[in-house]
């Protein structure tokens, strides 16, 4: 009888994964005859892990925190998962074990869906961050098009190796100037874990921010946070974190199932449910 085609999110732990809430809700939605699992590998275990997916019974996967550098390393990447430095999904490709990195997609997806038109015009953006989410939101920027991102972030060494991997477009500025860039920027986009539930604050003011810029969070845990609700109480529009998490998931899923999903309001409230009741 032919087994049921599998994919997974591999992480060290794994519990915490919503992937498969994702996952499972757009195969049940499509009618597949399909699953996806959790998988929790320890490091010294992920290489042989990956080595024997399609005898594990899978066709590809979600990899995440601590092994998305070693599934760049041990598989083919595309540009996007090169330039991010990390690849968060696999897939078999005939004997090829192929990679990307989705966050890019999500990250641009996202604003496109709940900020349309939020590039037009658009001069300067200002990213907070310098870790592996801004490499994805820097990259979908540039390749978007935009003129400038100004970059801020605590350890000016990492933001320095950033510009040096993505060229001037890449302007370098310190926490301490921020409240003068903000005038200039048309969108704002917090990459940092700053904000997140256990974190410490990000205490910036928006107030210099221009009338029609785009304010988008990273962390979506909680899922409204202090940034967001500062650029709501100005009236300027915000883009939450959980947006770029569903958006981010449709690319493996193709690749995987061979449909492209569709990320709905219905999929949106199951997740923010579970989300909340954690
Ligand atoms: P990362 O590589 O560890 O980078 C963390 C970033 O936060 C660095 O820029 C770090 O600055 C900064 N930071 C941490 N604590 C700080 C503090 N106390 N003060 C100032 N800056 C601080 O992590 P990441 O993978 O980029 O993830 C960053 C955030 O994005 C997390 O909240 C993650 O959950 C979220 N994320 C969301 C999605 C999504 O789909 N919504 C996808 C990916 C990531 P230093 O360089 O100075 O340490």
């Amino acid at each position: 009888m032919p087994q049921p085609k599998a994919a997974c999110v591999i992480g060290w732990p794994v519990g915490h994964s919503r992937s498969p809430l994702i996952h499972n809700y757009w195969i049940k939605q499509h009618g597949l005859d399909a699953e996806y699992r959790r998988e929790a590998v320890a490091p010294e275990q992920f290489k042989d892990f990956i080595a024997h997916l399609a005898g594990r019974g899978y066709v590809g996967a979600n990899v995440t925190v601590p092994h998305k550098e070693a599934a760049l390393a041990l598989s083919e990447p595309d540009d996007r998962a090169r330039a991010v430095g990390a690849a968060n999904t696999l897939w078999l490709d005939g004997g090829r074990l192929r990679s990307t990195n989705t966050d890019v997609e999500g990250f641009i997806g996202n604003l496109d869906a709940t900020a349309p038109g939020w590039d037009r015009g658009l001069q300067s953006a200002l990213v907070l961050g310098a870790g592996g989410a801004a490499r994805a939101v820097v990259f979908g920027l540039l390749e978007r098009g935009i003129g400038r991102i100004v970059l801020v972030n605590r350890t000016a060494e990492r933001a320095a190796a950033l510009r040096m991997q993505f060229g001037d477009r890449v302007m370098l500025a310190r926490w301490s100037d921020l409240d003068g860039l903000m005038a200039e920027a048309g969108l704002l986009v917090n990459t940092t874990s700053l904000g997140m539930a256990g974190q410490p604050s990000l205490a910036i003011d928006l107030a210099r921010l221009p009338a029609g810029a785009v304010v988008s969070d990273l962390v979506y845990v909680p899922l409204e946070t202090a940034l967001l609700a500062a650029a709501r109480s100005r009236g300027l529009r915000a883009v939450d974190g959980l947006g770029m998490l569903l958006h981010q998931a449709g690319g493996g899923f193709q690749h995987w199932f061979g449909v492209r999903p569709q990320v709905t309001e219905a999929l949106r409230a199951l997740v923010e449910a579970d989300l909340i009741s954690k």
